[in-house]
């Protein structure tokens, strides 16, 4: 990347990393249609040799996260290639709470044979320090997915630094916006590109950054080796959306503190978990080392059939699993295969770029209605 990139504010750099510069070029990285190239030259084949569409996604990502990207079909492509790196044996620590995906790729991984698996608070932070001295990889996801706990990354990855575990941080649901683990001691950083990065729920993708020579050797093998290498179009549509990113955040994160303060004053809803409000357990450490609060809010109503007349009974908000789109989506998670351990009230809604205040309406008449319902039914 052109060295003064560097110096631009990461909404410049969202815009322009990633593109072109020669004269006469286009403007924007083509979709380059590539699976062999000539003989003669560097390139080969584009499994193991890349294409320019997916270069320009891996600077543009890169570039926001201050790190070497690696691109790939999904965000399980990219965390499975990030595992694939790891011998057999290894002990892991893991967030108790994460993305559920995740959590059964590990347990797959036990019942193989593959690894061990220590499964900690993600706010407990003493056991994540104490877990850098005698395990091989710390797996951390924050905020989380769906309960939204903040992990302490200055210190656990700090106290990991010097130890020889390596360190992973999901950072799907902050965004490189939010929060930049690789500048506070990350080795590896996860993403789900499906969600806000490409930010329109029309595509799967995932990406990998690290500063290591090494990491990225092992990423880009993977990636050769197992073939998750993202589409074309996938990667094309997932530069676009990064373009956008500032912007649709900005909006969002602000509706989503909007949001989760009316959710917080709603008589029908028991509990929020929003790191923006004051009264969530790591507010002030979130508000230390992230630049936003993200877009996500869980929120919790007092039972599973409440929940799902709520989720039924929206006419903007759509009822969908999925998050990060310019268009807000919610579910109620403990419905979700594996995730039947979580409240069963706990509704996860990811805000996008409606109006506010279409929002508040839309979701206030739901619980009115949800809720109204039930102390009718609980008065018979
Ligand atoms: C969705 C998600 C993933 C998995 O990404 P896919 O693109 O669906 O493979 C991983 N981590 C988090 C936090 C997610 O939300």
């Amino acid at each position: 990347m052109d060295p003064a990139q560097l110096q631009w504010s990461a909404r410049t750099r969202a815009i322009q990393a990633g593109r072109p510069h020669g004269p006469g070029e286009p403007i924007n990285q083509a979709i380059v249609g590539v699976s062999t190239y000539r003989a003669g030259a560097e390139r080969v084949y584009s499994r193991g040799d890349s294409t320019p569409t997916w270069e320009a996604l891996e600077e543009a990502v890169g570039s926001l996260e201050d790190g070497e990207a690696t691109a790939f079909a999904s965000g399980m492509a990219a965390i499975s290639s990030v595992l694939a790196g790891w011998p057999v044996g290894s002990r892991i620590a893991a967030p108790k709470d994460c993305y559920q995906g995740v959590t059964a790729l590990l347990t797959n991984g036990i019942a193989n044979g593959l690894w061990s698996v220590t499964w900690l608070e993600p706010d407990d932070t003493a056991t994540w320090i104490d877990a850098a001295a005698d395990h091989d990889l710390l797996w951390l996801e924050s905020p989380t997915n769906p309960l939204l706990v903040v992990s302490d990354l200055p210190n656990i990855l700090n106290a990991a630094r010097d130890s020889a575990a390596v360190t992973v941080v999901d950072n799907t649901f902050a965004t490189p916006l939010g929060q930049q683990p690789l500048n506070l001691g990350a080795d590896i950083v996860v993403h789900s590109a499906t969600k806000f990065l490409g930010g329109h729920s029309d595509l799967l993708a995932g990406v990998a950054v690290t500063r290591s020579a090494e990491h990225l050797q092992r990423l880009r093998q993977a990636r050769t080796l197992h073939g998750g290498t993202p589409g074309m179009l996938e990667a094309y549509l997932v530069t676009r959306g990064i373009r956008t990113l500032p912007l649709r955040l900005a909006a969002a994160q602000e509706s989503a503190q909007t949001l989760a303060e009316r959710l917080a004053a709603h008589p029908g809803v028991i509990g929020v978990r929003f790191p923006g409000l004051p009264d969530h357990p790591q507010h002030t450490l979130a508000a230390s080392f992230m630049s936003g609060f993200g877009a996500m809010v869980s929120f919790e109503v007092s039972d599973a059939a409440t929940a799902d007349r709520v989720c039924a009974a929206t006419s903007l908000i759509t009822h969908a699993t999925s998050l990060g789109g310019v268009e807000s989506t919610f579910e109620r998670r403990a419905a979700v295969p594996g995730q039947e351990h979580l409240p069963p009230g706990l509704i996860r809604l990811s805000v996008g770029c409606e109006s506010v205040s279409d929002l508040w309406g839309d979701l206030k008449a739901a619980l009115d209605s949800a809720t109204m319902t039930q102390s009718r039914g609980s008065s018979r």
